[in-house]
């Protein structure tokens, strides 16, 4: 049985706990901890550059830590929230400069899975969690996926419903697209108008840790398929993937996890369209293959 009393104490006492989301497990530190946090960066060797999502339980608990709430925060926070889409928005002082990677934003999101509700709720503190992995590793979408030792305490909430991380937007400035998730950018604008996408020509650099290279990448050599090309040479297996971009979702870390278990030379799935419905799954996609390995 999860014991959300026991990993609440443990987050209180400045540990660490891997918890359940729908978008994939976390692991959770006091946000308003900085060594605490200091603890996740050790356990993932994550480079401090990267700065840490931090979850709430309630809209009041994230405006508690924006330095500013502007109207598309209020709009989106009522239309996903609970749910798999990320805020970034400027921070209070409050918010430790460890968790944001020394930016002036905060990045805050109010996770869809009951046992995570629960948990920050029972900790009464906002909870940093990045995916809980080692750095550029796999994403656990199941409590068997942690690495073991990562924690102090793994609370067991099932298989994440959603599968890929969340949906990044930067409300702090003009709208930005950080990161592609589950949520259709179209659905996105339709309710606050036109969002900007980072790393489109003319946008610059930035130090999102989602947007670097070799994140999402398994051990095995991942090929993407287009147009009906033959897998290659060697032992390896061809995925079957759902046709829906969400149940793709859903099963892929799981497919990617399982099948990296296996020891073969590849693993090779076909490359879905190019659509904004399949945007979150083909930014993973392109992240986890390889191109190590040539199709023959
Ligand atoms: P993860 O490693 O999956 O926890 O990814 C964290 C994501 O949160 C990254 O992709 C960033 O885009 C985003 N993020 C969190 N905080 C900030 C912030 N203050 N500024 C920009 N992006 C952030
Ligand atoms: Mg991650």
């Amino acid at each position: 049985m999860p014991n959300v009393a026991h990993a609440a104490e443990l987050i209180r006492a400045g540990k660490l706990v891997a918890f359940p989301t729908e978008t994939v497990y976390g692991l959770g530190a006091n946000a308003l901890d900085p060594a605490a946090v200091e603890r996740i960066f050790a356990a993932k060797g994550r480079p401090k550059t990267s700065p840490l999502i931090v979850h709430v339980d309630s809209i009041e608990m994230a405006r508690g830590l924006a330095a500013a709430w502007p109207a598309a925060a209020e709009t989106l926070a009522r239309r996903y929230w609970p749910g798999p889409l990320t805020m970034v928005l400027p921070k209070r002082a409050e918010v430790p400069d460890i968790v944001t990677a020394g930016l002036p934003t905060v990045g805050l999101r109010m996770p869809a899975h009951p046992l995570a509700l629960e948990l920050i709720r029972a900790a009464g503190v906002p909870i940093a969690g990045p995916s809980a992995n080692r750095f550029t590793e796999l994403s656990p979408t199941a409590a068997s996926h942690v690495p073991e030792a990562l924690a102090d305490y793994v609370l067991d909430g099932g298989p994440a419903r959603v599968g890929i991380e969340s949906t990044v937007i930067s409300l702090a400035g003009q709208p930005m697209l950080l990161r592609p998730g589950v949520i259709p950018l179209p659905e996105l604008e339709a309710l606050i108008g036109p969002i900007r996408i980072a790393g489109a020509p003319g946008e610059g650099a930035h130090d999102s840790p989602g947007m670097h290279a070799r994140h999402y990448r398994p051990r095995t050599p991942l090929v993407l398929l287009r147009d009906g090309e033959a897998p290659p040479a060697g032992k390896g297996v061809k995925a079957e993937m759902p046709a829906d971009p969400r149940e793709y979702a859903a099963a892929l870390y799981e497919m990617l996890h399982r099948l990296d278990a296996e020891g073969l030379d590849w693993i090779a799935i076909d490359a879905p369209p190019d659509a904004p419905e399949w945007a979150g799954v083909l930014d993973r996609l392109r992240r986890a293959a390889s191109s190590s390995v040539t199709p023959g």
